[in-house]
């Protein structure tokens, strides 16, 4: 526990040398972490630091080591990319990036190559081609804000590019995905919840990322109620990080605490392959054991899906058990033998 108040975000190497977060001896050993990687660490976090928030948001030489396989785009998302800021890989859903900010930079982040302070607000002309591509795209039902961090923007860009997605008829659900309301509980004002009202009556579920339970503080919980009591669903993400939650336990708190706060655990990422990110990779398997330890310890309610996405586009697929599939290593309880014999459904 750190009990000095932090005033501002903090944003390079020096301030966190001055903020007593890093020692004055790693100073010039991060300066090329610096000069690649974005950092930022909010007041509200800055003042708790602990181990599981330092990995996470503390730069770190690690960072410099590129391990064979580690790409700058992982998930693929250039290739379907129809504009600037959109990402359209599924049929009846599509990602709108309105801006590449985000309140503090995960050092695992997928999208490390691309996030920054000064990264990639879309314009007005862009944040317009962007609306007529998503307008005339009938089938889609469901907008997914990111980024970056949509509740980055101010209340009235997030109102105004709200209310024009609303207003596209074959819209029937928006999406936030969001590290906010954690790291920075604050920014979740009176305002930028009334802006959020501008998605009118489609439904807006927010998906809020928190990889421990030690994310949570009084402000944050304050935070999310103020999402939920204005009508949104949440939904939790978490990445599974070496050193930060790779075991049943811290898993298992996290995911309890994040359906106290009315949050639905939705999924697990594997982590994405971004450069310099080997220090925090847990092997998949291993990642099926500890769901594998979840299952019966905490509420059904408190398991999320456990998710891979597929390198060079494919999307992102569920990782085990393979229920009856044959692919998971899960028995089927029945042997193969009468699931599926002929006549069980009714012919
Ligand atoms: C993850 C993702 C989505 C949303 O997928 P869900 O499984 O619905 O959460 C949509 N588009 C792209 C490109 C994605 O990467
Ligand atoms: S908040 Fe999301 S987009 Fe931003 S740095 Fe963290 S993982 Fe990346």
């Amino acid at each position: 526990m750190n009990d000095q108040v932090f005033g501002k975000t903090l944003r390079s190497v020096r301030e966190l040398v001055d903020g007593g977060l890093i020692e004055a001896s790693a100073e010039a050993g991060l300066a090329a972490v610096e000069a690649r990687y974005a950092i930022a660490i909010t007041p509200e976090f800055a003042a708790r630091m602990s181990p599981v928030l330092a990995r996470q948001f503390l730069p770190s030489v690690d960072e410099l080591t590129v391990a064979a396989g580690e790409v700058g785009d992982p998930t693929g998302d250039a290739a379907h990319s129809p504009v600037v800021g959109v990402v359209h890989r599924y049929p009846d859903r599509a990602l709108l990036k309105p801006l590449l900010i985000c309140p503090v930079y995960c050092r695992f982040c997928f999208r490390r190559e691309h996030v920054g302070p000064d990264g990639g607000v879309l314009g007005e002309a862009e944040l317009e081609a962007a609306f007529g591509y998503l307008a005339g795209q009938s089938g889609l039902r469901e907008v997914i804000l990111t980024g970056g961090d949509p509740l980055m923007l101010s209340p009235r860009r997030l109102a105004a590019i709200l209310g024009r997605l609303a207003a596209m008829k074959q819209i029937e659900i928006l999406r936030i995905h969001t590290r906010v309301p954690l790291a920075d509980p604050g920014r979740v004002s009176v305002e930028l919840v009334e802006a959020l009202g501008a998605a009118g009556d489609k439904a807006l579920w927010v998906g809020v990322h928190i990889n421990h339970a030690e994310e949570f503080s009084e402000a944050g919980a304050a935070a999310l109620a103020r999402l939920s009591r204005a009508g949104m669903a949440l939904l939790g993400q978490t990445v599974l990080l070496r050193g930060v939650n790779d075991s049943v336990e811290a898993l298992g708190e996290l995911f309890r605490a994040m359906l106290r706060h009315r949050i639905k655990p939705y999924y697990l990422h594997q982590m994405d392959a971004a450069p310099g990110t080997a220090q925090f990779y847990v092997p998949i398997e291993e990642g099926l054991a500890l769901m594998r330890g979840l299952r019966g310890r905490i509420s059904g309610m408190g398991l999320p899906t456990y998710i891979l996405d597929i390198e060079g586009g494919y999307g992102k697929i569920p990782l085990g058990p393979g229920y009856l599939d044959g692919q998971g290593g899960m028995q089927d309880p029945f042997g193969g033998q009468h699931v599926l014999a002929e006549g069980s459904f009714g012919g």
